[in-house]
């Protein structure tokens, strides 16, 4: 049957654990599923609450056939609420948590499992984290709360100490371009170069891709190029981005640069993953210190968090300060 969320083969071992769990009796009434962004993990925590809501599960999977499976299939199961935030990127209000009560402490419409997937956990503010904190210390029977998180930091300890952890891993590189190539058109070089643009997370490449991204990295690789060669200035190559997305730039140029120290530190090539990029960061690493490459990192890095929360700089301002030192990286 289609429809059904499949988790990702680089979480099985976990999956198979918290089936074991499961079937001894044993599963706890929340796990907080936390690990870096980008390599599945809703899918994951979803695929284990179609699971739990199975009639018929096989081989510690949703069998596909049962009335549960078609339910999830057409995204409608009752038992299962998703909670996140409104919008994306805000915080998740006290009065949605509250609404998780009648649910939680409801007996099941299809008379088992209920299971609640809170994504993303670090959206709770303190008080939507206190109303959840009841639910955690008196759950009702035969409930799973499911947490994701790729910022485990920001989660309270009170609600931390409460959930059961699964630290979720990102494949190892093969797997990863082994998936991604099943998942579109690649051949096995363009797989890994667009995973290490990516940071080795497969669900970001697959975005990356889905999003034809490609051409605004060209643009970035591009723009940096110009301005080190003195075919174009800072303020010329600012002017260019305009139209694109400024915190996908960043982002981008953070990590390049972050390559690009890791160069400088080491004399060798072979830890320049971005393979794009790599002999311009070579030259770059080549000529300059760390220390000076770390500064305008952190700088990226400080950019692009006031544009995410929204302290509108002037961005066109905000660039060409940025590729002003990026030229003076080589003085
Ligand atoms: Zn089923």
């Amino acid at each position: 049957m289609t429809g059904l969320v499949v988790s990702h083969p680089w979480f099985d071992d976990r999956f198979n654990h918290l089936a074991k769990l499961h079937a001894d009796k044993r599963l706890p009434h929340a796990l907080l599923l936390h690990g870096m962004s980008g390599i599945g993990k809703v899918d994951f925590a979803t695929s284990v609450a179609q699971f739990l809501l199975c009639h018929h599960p096989q081989n510690n999977r949703p069998c596909g056939q049962c009335k549960a499976c078609e339910l999830n299939a057409a995204g409608s199961h009752p038992d299962l609420f998703f909670l996140q935030p409104e919008e994306a990127g805000k915080q998740l209000k006290v009065d949605q948590v509250r609404a998780l009560n009648e649910f939680i402490y409801s007996t099941a419409q299809q008379g088992g499992y209920r299971v609640v997937i809170l994504n993303p956990a670090d959206s709770m503010n303190i008080a939507s984290a206190n109303a959840l904190l009841k639910m955690l210390e008196e759950p009702g029977s035969d409930t799973l709360i499911l947490l994701v998180t790729s910022k485990i930091g920001q989660l309270l300890p009170t609600i931390k100490s409460r959930c059961q952890h699964v630290e979720c891993h990102p494949p190892v590189e093969s797997d990863a371009i082994e998936w991604l190539m099943g998942a579109t058109e690649l051949d096995e070089e363009k797989a890994r170069s667009i995973l290490h643009i990516n940071l080795g997370a497969p669900m970001e490449a697959l975005a990356y891709i889905d999003k034809g991204l490609n051409e605004q990295r060209a643009q970035l690789i591009r723009g940096l190029a110009d301005i080190l060669k003195q075919r174009r200035t800072a303020l010329e190559v600012a002017q260019s981005w305009g139209k694109l997305d400024i915190e996908l730039l960043l982002g981008w140029f953070y990590s390049l640069l972050i390559d690009t120290a890791r160069g400088a530190i080491c004399e060798s090539g072979d830890l320049i993953r971005q393979d794009d990029a790599r002999n311009m960061l070579n030259a770059v690493a080549k000529k300059t210190n760390p220390v000076k490459i770390f500064k305008l990192a952190d700088k990226v890095h400080e950019e692009r968090r006031a544009i995410l929360l929204r302290q509108n700089p002037n961005k066109q301002l905000l660039l060409e300060c940025i590729l002003l030192e990026w030229a003076a990286l080589l003085d």
